[in-house]
């Protein structure tokens, strides 16, 4: 490719080398914020997956120009200082980068956490997609530790399949939930941003970094408050009626002798049926044993 066909091509990526934007993504939030006005009152913001680096550079240049905003940037890879910008490499998903930011805020609510993560991209949509849920999830845990009420999120989105449930997940925690995409969002993507406003956790919401399904040791009687839901157990049917672990004598009650019955409906096309043809005319393979084996047994023979 030639050095100027990408600038023909991507409009945004020209313009971002022009000014001064370490990459086109800037303009995302850029555009973000003028639908949105995110940065309003904004003084301590946190920028997830940030690498390269131009949101940050966005939100130092909007909240840190007066020299009283804080921003505190974390990507899995290394990144070029920006001045203003505090960093932190490390995994988002993992518990001791999540305690890292944190501690940065030292107590200090931030007023907006962003996201603009993307997993590498398998090929494979449903496993992208929820590798990009994964993210998102992660950096809102992150959020519900930081954020200040009423405070703001914005997270990449894959407007994919289940996106629904992502949806109701963010309106759980926030008053207000868009799906925005910025202009300067290839069309052909189904990348958007999820704009959560208004940081309002469910009453005695305690935010918690566990991660319960991949942690074997995490004691689920430990959640409590609305992180706790019991769905009732409810049994149903005659409890005198037939025991289904029970096994019963073939003969009936009323002394009848019992008659086999065929299945009302036998499968059609059952996926043994091929085994069950070749078993009959002794063609099936059998299994080969390590011991029926006359190579393995002379390898095993002491020396
Ligand atoms: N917003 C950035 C900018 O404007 O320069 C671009 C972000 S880039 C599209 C996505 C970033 O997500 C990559 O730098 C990648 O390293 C980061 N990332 C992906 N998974 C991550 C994770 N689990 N923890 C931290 N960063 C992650």
């Amino acid at each position: 490719m030639g050095r100027t066909s990408k600038d023909k091509r991507d409009v945004y990526y020209r313009l971002a080398k022009e000014n001064g934007w370490r990459a086109r993504s800037a303009f995302k939030l850029l555009q973000l914020d003028e639908e949105f006005h995110l940065f309003q009152g904004v003084t301590r913001a946190v920028d997830l997956c940030a690498a390269p680096g131009s949101w940050s550079q966005v939100l130092s240049q909007k909240i840190g120009g007066q020299g009283s905003g804080h921003v505190v940037a974390v990507d899995l890879q290394a990144m070029a200082p920006l001045p203003g910008v505090l960093q932190i490499q490390g995994d988002i998903t993992q518990l001791s980068t999540a305690k890292e930011i944190i501690q940065h805020f030292e107590g200090c609510p931030a007023d907006l956490v962003v996201c603009d993560g993307a997993p590498d991209v398998t090929g494979l949509h449903d496993v992208d997609e929820y590798m990009q849920a994964q993210l998102l999830l992660a950096a809102l845990n992150i959020a519900t530790h930081v954020l200040k009420p009423g405070g703001c999120f914005v997270a990449k989105i894959f407007r994919g399949r289940d996106v629904t449930l992502l949806y109701s997940q963010l309106r759980v925690f926030f008053s207000s939930v868009l799906c925005a995409k910025p202009r300067s969002s290839r069309n052909s993507s189904i990348e958007a941003f999820a704009v959560c406003q208004g940081y309002d956790p469910p009453e005695g919401f305690m935010p918690d970094l566990m991660k319960p399904l991949l942690d074997h040791s995490y004691d689920f009687n430990q959640l409590d408050g609305p992180t706790r839901i019991i769905v009732p157990f409810v049994t149903c049917g005659d409890l005198s009626s037939y025991d289904s672990d029970r096994s019963y004598p073939l003969d009936l009650e009323d002394g009848s002798e019992y008659k086999y019955t065929p299945p009302t409906q036998p499968p059609i096309s059952p996926p043994y049926q091929e085994a069950c043809r070749l078993k009959k005319k002794g063609r099936l393979a059998k299994e080969i044993r390590p011991q029926d084996c006359p190579i393995s047994r002379v390898d095993t023979l002491p020396q």
